[in-house]
């Protein structure tokens, strides 16, 4: 019986001491397992920090792609409207230019107009001078002056016949009914023949 006791107390204090040390197993193993839940924790919120990061990167490159996009789209835009500035200044140069032959060819119209007024006067202020009203159509040979009209060379020829006197009178012309007899009323010269002159059509 005391024997029974002694194995029975050596029995009981083996197995507490197997308890304890079972304690101290499972001690560590929570320990342990704890430990390694921090780190897991700490590992997955440091993979999260990253994967935000690397989300944040790539937020940051396409934000990087669209602004190189957007610049590259304004550079083309700058680009086509200068090319149509540069256009719009070409078509200008040409206007400009088109004008000023126009308004060239305008002044060399007027000119011509001018021209043909001035010489459209000069033809009509060609009068007799004898009568002052008829236009001279009647050219003098040799000295080229028209200065007189049809009737007044008739009425010169009709009182140089009556006068025999006159500078230039030549008896032998007269009698043939020629010229030699009459004078330039301009220039005095002899006028062997009168011939009626025609301007223009
Ligand atoms: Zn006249
Ligand atoms: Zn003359």
């Amino acid at each position: 019986m005391q024997t029974d006791l002694g194995t029975l107390r050596a029995d009981l204090a083996a197995r507490q001491a197997e308890l304890a040390a079972q304690e101290g197993a499972a001690a560590t193993a929570l320990a342990a397992a704890e430990e390694a839940a921090a780190v897991r924790a700490r590992e997955q919120v440091a993979q999260s920090a990253s994967a935000a990061e690397a989300a944040q990167r790539e937020r940051d490159t396409i934000a990087a792609q669209l602004d190189a996009a957007r610049r590259e789209v304004e550079a083309a835009a700058a680009r086509v409207a200068e090319a149509a500035g540069r256009e719009q200044t070409a078509n200008e140069a040409a206007a400009a230019a088109a004008a000023e032959l126009r308004a060239e060819l305008e002044r060399v119209r007027r000119e011509c107009s001018d021209l043909r007024a001035e010489l459209q006067k000069q033809k009509d202020a060609a009068v007799c001078v004898i009568c002052m009203v008829n236009p001279a159509r009647m050219l003098m040979v040799p000295c080229g002056h028209v200065c007189a009209c049809e009737g007044c060379v008739t009425d010169m020829r009709d009182y140089a016949r009556a006068h025999p006197h006159t500078p230039h009178h030549d008896a032998g012309a007269a009698a043939a009914g020629g010229d030699p007899q009459l004078e330039c009323p301009v220039c005095r010269g002899a006028v062997q023949q009168t011939v009626k002159a025609f301007f223009g059509s």
